[in-house]
């Protein structure tokens, strides 16, 4: 392979076929046009798929959504319909894109399904979808702790946790939401934390909720 300018760090392998992901995402990732991986992923895919706890810091449009989203596809085991993964995103904006991109890499895999659970929206569509049940929930921290308070969320199952946009989360004052929220999942988990920036109180956040992470940081945003 060819190396670029001196902002494109030397990654070995940039191709999402070296990795060990379902055959079905890697088909997806064709049809969507996703060749190579950016420095993000490259660097943050193989400790997420090798389970260990990983801080993601790069700018935006990096390619982190697909980062984390290849991670809990990889890692979502589709016949047991419960709530493996959650994520949890500032804006209702983010989590519709966010919930979009997930859909997209599943997109033909035994009908995975993603629910959206963000403020703004009103609650009884919510509580319908819920009853019906998911795999994967995308949210915003204080709907999602509307429906904890309420009983109507279950997050027993919860196997892989995602902060998408921590820095933001904690700029808007989510902290406490998000406290409690990861209460409510099981310590034996994955956890995955991207942000653009990495304040100290992500780093005493990372220390509470986080087990050895791995640090991964992008300058650039190929
Ligand atoms: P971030 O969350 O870091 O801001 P996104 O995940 O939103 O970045 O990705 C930015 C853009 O790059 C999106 O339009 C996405 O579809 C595209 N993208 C992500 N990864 C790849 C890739 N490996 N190849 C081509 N395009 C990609
Ligand atoms: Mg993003």
């Amino acid at each position: 392979m060819t190396l670029s300018n001196s902002d494109s760090p030397i990654v070995a392998n940039t191709a999402f076929s070296s990795l060990s992901l379902k055959t079905e995402l890697l088909e997806n990732l064709k049809t969507m046009g996703y060749e190579s991986m950016t420095q993000i992923q490259a660097q943050s895919l193989p400790p997420i798929l090798a389970g260990d706890d990983v801080i993601g810091q790069g700018k935006t449009g990096s390619g982190k959504t697909a980062a984390f989203g290849l991670g809990l596809l990889n890692k979502l085991d589709v016949k047991r319909f419960r709530i493996q993964t959650l994520v949890m995103c500032p804006t209702r904006e983010l989590a519709d894109q966010v919930a979009k991109e997930i859909r997209t890499l599943a997109r033909g895999i035994h009908n995975i399904k993603v629910l959206t659970l963000c403020g703004g929206v009103p609650m009884g569509p919510q509580v319908g979808s819920l009853e019906h049940g998911a795999h994967i929930i995308v949210g915003t921290p204080g709907r999602i702790i509307d429906h904890l308070d309420r009983n109507r969320l279950d997050l027993s199952n919860v196997n892989m946790l995602v902060l998408d946009e921590a820095d933001r989360m904690l700029e808007m004052g989510f902290q406490d939401h998000i406290d409690a929220i990861i209460e409510q999942t099981p310590r034996e988990r994955q956890t995955l934390l991207f942000s653009a920036t990495f304040p100290d109180q992500i780093k005493s956040i990372a220390d509470e909720i986080m087990y050895k992470p791995v640090m991964v940081k992008v300058e650039s945003t190929h």
